[in-house]
């Protein structure tokens, strides 16, 4: 199974995401999430316009360009860069080429993302961390640094990509390990699901279970500590929650309840 930095990028979103996209399943839409793809898209599109103005025409390239051939050193701009080591595959927004700065030294390569978001993430550097990996591989030379471009000023992130090296490994064993598997990981509803296209597949499925994972309010720590005690469902909760009433009859706040009986 190929991995690509799109299932990369599902991966750290939610595992049922990347394990769904992986099995080629369509969801079935979501407004939010059609509204990020394209503003991310344009987002791409302007920066990649931006990036090109600063070089000269003769020194962009647009694709892949054959690594080694004598023209290899001339371009210093490759922009929708497709490249593939093993079982990984990235799409780079964009690779600058800084040549190299004297004799005996070798140029450097420096991935760009383009993030539309104000805010960078970790994940965000993560993503840049595998096209830099997949990069090293292909040119066989270390990509150490890598740049995000971000923001409504496109401001710019240095990110040092060689420190993340270890954390990008272990993703990658990760997901690795999980498109391996013939059955899907836990459902687990979660922040994400607003924004994703499977959210109504998903729901319905965590109707049908009865999850815990419906309980928006409950957090990943208290989910596991009841599965740790065989509370699965949100029935098998209720039947652990002792309800108390007042004088007037009214339900009283019990541990993790509201005063309704719902999941605080
Ligand atoms: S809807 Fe939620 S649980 Fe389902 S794949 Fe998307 S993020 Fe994961």
């Amino acid at each position: 199974m190929i991995i690509t930095n799109d299932l990369v990028e599902a991966f750290l979103k939610c595992p049922t995401k990347c394990f769904l996209q992986s099995c080629g399943e369509v969801g079935t839409g979501n407004a939010y999430a059609t509204w990020v793809r394209t503003r991310n898209k344009v987002f791409r599109i302007e920066g990649t316009k931006r990036l090109v103005a600063g070089v000269a025409p003769d020194r962009c390239v647009i694709g892949t360009p054959a690594m080694g051939s004598p023209k290899s050193s001339q371009w210093h701009l490759g922009v929708d860069f497709a490249v593939q080591s093993q079982n990984l595959r990235c799409s780079c927004h964009a690779v600058e080429q800084i040549p190299s700065a004297g004799r005996g030294r070798t140029a450097q390569f420096v991935p760009i993302r383009f993030v539309s978001r104000n805010k960078l993430h970790r994940d965000d550097k993560l993503l840049l961390a595998l096209d830099a990996r997949v990069l090293s591989e292909v040119l066989r030379r270390g990509v150490s640094l890598g740049k995000i471009m971000y923001g409504e000023n496109y401001a710019t992130l240095k990110v040092k990509t060689s420190a993340l090296a270890t954390d990008v490994r272990k993703l990658t064993d990760k997901i690795g390990t999980l498109l391996a598997s013939p059955s899907p990981p836990d459902l687990v509803l979660n922040r994400h699901c607003g924004e994703c296209e499977f959210e109504s597949r998903c729901r319905q499925k965590a109707i049908e279970k009865d999850d815990l994972s419906l309980l928006a309010g409950m957090t990943e720590k208290e989910r596991t500590n009841f599965n740790s005690k065989g509370v699965f469902t949100i029935t098998q909760l209720s039947h652990t929650v002792t309800r108390r009433t007042d004088a007037g009859g009214h339900l009283q706040a019990a541990p993790g309840l509201n005063h309704t009986g719902r999941w605080a």
